[in-house]
């Protein structure tokens, strides 16, 4: 059963729509609407704007040691709620129950990081040129902030903005995806409960668009955080420009695998079969474009296909599922269209290749070998299921097709030489690399992409640094 209310927080009140306006909410597994979500009016984008306002003002005066102590609240409290919260996730978004059980644990020590991290916001003092004067470089939250979230990481994407914002002394309005609010609400709760003030914590839903254009144009926020696609990410960064106000752009990405023929490739195969399945594919970092080199390439191919045939796709619910459905029926679509192309330019379908004959938006976990490098699906991020395999033959070969996209997010390599592995990690154009696993982001690590895969990091120190900016004082003594 879906036990979440989906209401919008809006100057510490949790309300429905001032009009009353709602959308449907459907669980991918059945197809069946299981909730309806708030619209946001602008009234109400307005009494959210005027409410994060007014909470920066005295939230900012706090002192990280008070933020740190509702920040640990709201983190045990995550804890405590782990496994409902987890359900809500898994009715909305479609992933295993254990997959949302470890999202959620991850938001619980994300905000105990923030929480703490907040306390290290040091400035610093600079000798002067002149005696008897004092040059003070200090941290202050950077303002009101936006954040954008999208549906694969419900909870996670929700976290971080939310966390990092009150942590470094902001407050914030965060507009989740409409596909997954019941989550966001749920997360929502724990920080409300918690003790945090009235207006320092907004959530709004609604049409995207609409939302985004008018809170943007809003003088009052000074900060926008986006996890999202990259053409989403550039219109933000239009309207966000508008009035100059800083960015933090999470974007897309389309991961390269380098496997070279010194590779464990048991060990690999194991790894990657985890980590291409979760969450069906729709996962930023999910392992994409699989370059492997050519004396291994049949045998890799042999032991992906074994391990994928052994995923147990299913209701996210049900004991031992491991790979959930996509998102919508949409995706279903793009998929099919994505093999097709795919096979039309040379490629073969080794595993699956089509929509499973059940109700839900499923997808046979798939896998298409002798990809060429013009095939859509190896420029376009997939998002789902679809496991692209290619050869090469040398290291200068392979980097430069890995590097050849516009993407910068995550890469991996997997390789038993320590100096391959020390060339490809710098060579690889990523924001995050993984060398010989897939774990690229944890709640002290800095997690963020480059090029079209956006700017900016969440977690780790820069995360909070992102809700910071940077006052000079000097001071002279008379
Ligand atoms: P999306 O960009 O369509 O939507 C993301 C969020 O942005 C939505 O929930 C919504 O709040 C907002 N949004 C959507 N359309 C908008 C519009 N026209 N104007 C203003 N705001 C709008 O992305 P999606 O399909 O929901 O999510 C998948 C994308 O997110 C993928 O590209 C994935 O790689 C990316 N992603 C990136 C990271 C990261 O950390 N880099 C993490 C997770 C997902």
């Amino acid at each position: 059963m879906y036990a979440e209310k989906l209401e919008m927080l809006i100057d510490g009140e949790w309300v429905q729509a001032s009009n009353g306006k709602t959308g449907s909410l459907v669980n991918p597994a059945d197809e069946m609407e299981i909730g309806r979500v708030p619209h946001a009016t602008t009234d109400d984008l307005d009494r959210a704007l005027a409410g994060a306002g007014r909470a920066f003002r005295s939230w900012k005066t706090m002192t990280a040691a008070y933020r740190w102590d509702i920040l640990s609240k709201a983190a045990d409290l995550i804890e405590a709620r782990k496994g409902d919260i987890a359900r809500t996730l898994t009715l909305e978004n479609g992933k295993s129950l254990t997959e949302a059980a470890g999202e959620v644990q991850f938001c619980a020590d994300a905000t105990r990081w923030y929480a703490e991290e907040a306390k290290r916001a040091y400035g610093r003092i600079i000798p002067a040129r002149v005696a008897g004067v004092r040059q003070l470089v200090m941290k202050e939250p950077v303002g009101p902030a936006l954040g954008f979230a999208a549906w694969n990481f419900p909870a996670g994407n929700v976290t971080l903005k939310i966390a990092g914002a009150l942590a470094a002394g902001c407050s914030i309005i965060v507009k989740p995806s409409d596909e997954t609010p019941g989550t966001a609400v749920a997360i929502g709760r724990c920080f409300q409960d918690a003790g945090v003030p009235a207006g320092a914590l907004n959530i709004v839903f609604g049409p995207s668009a609409a939302i985004s254009e008018h809170l943007i144009a809003s003088p009052i926020p000074r900060k926008v955080s986006l996890t999202g696609s990259t053409p989403v990410g550039k219109l933000l960064q239009r309207l966000a420009s508008e009035s100059l106000k800083r960015c933090t752009m999470e974007l897309g990405g389309h991961a390269p695998v380098l496997v070279f023929s010194d590779a464990n490739l048991d060990k690999a195969l194991d790894v990657l079969i985890a980590a291409k399945f979760r969450n069906a594919g729709q996962v930023c970092t999910s392992p994409t474009r699989f370059y492997v080199q050519k004396d291994v390439y049949e045998r890799f191919i042999a032991g992906f296909v074994e391990r994928s045939r052994k995923v147990v796709v299913g209701n996210g619910v049900d004991m031992g599922t491991v790979m959930g459905p996509l998102i919508t029926g949409r995706r279903l679509d793009l998929m099919d269209e994505y093999v097709k192309d795919a096979v039309a330019k040379g490629a073969s379908i080794s595993l699956g290749g089509e929509r499973l004959d059940r109700k839900g938006f499923f997808y046979a976990p798939t896998v298409l070998r002798d990809v060429t490098d013009d095939a859509l699906v190896m420029t376009e991020e997939p998002f789902g299921p679809l496991a692209q395999i290619a050869p090469f033959d040398t290291f200068d070969e392979v980097v430069e097709r890995a590097n050849s996209l516009a993407f910068g997010l995550a890469a991996y390599a997997f390789t038993s030489s320590m100096s391959t592995a020390a060339n490809v990690g710098e060579a690889l154009d990523a924001g995050v690399v993984g060398i010989n696993h897939t774990s690229v982001h944890e709640a002290e690590t800095p997690f963020g992409g480059v090029n079209e895969s956006g700017y900016g990091a969440e977690s780790g120190a820069e995360g909070l640094e992102a809700y910071l900016r940077t006052k000079m004082v000097s001071e002279k003594r008379v």
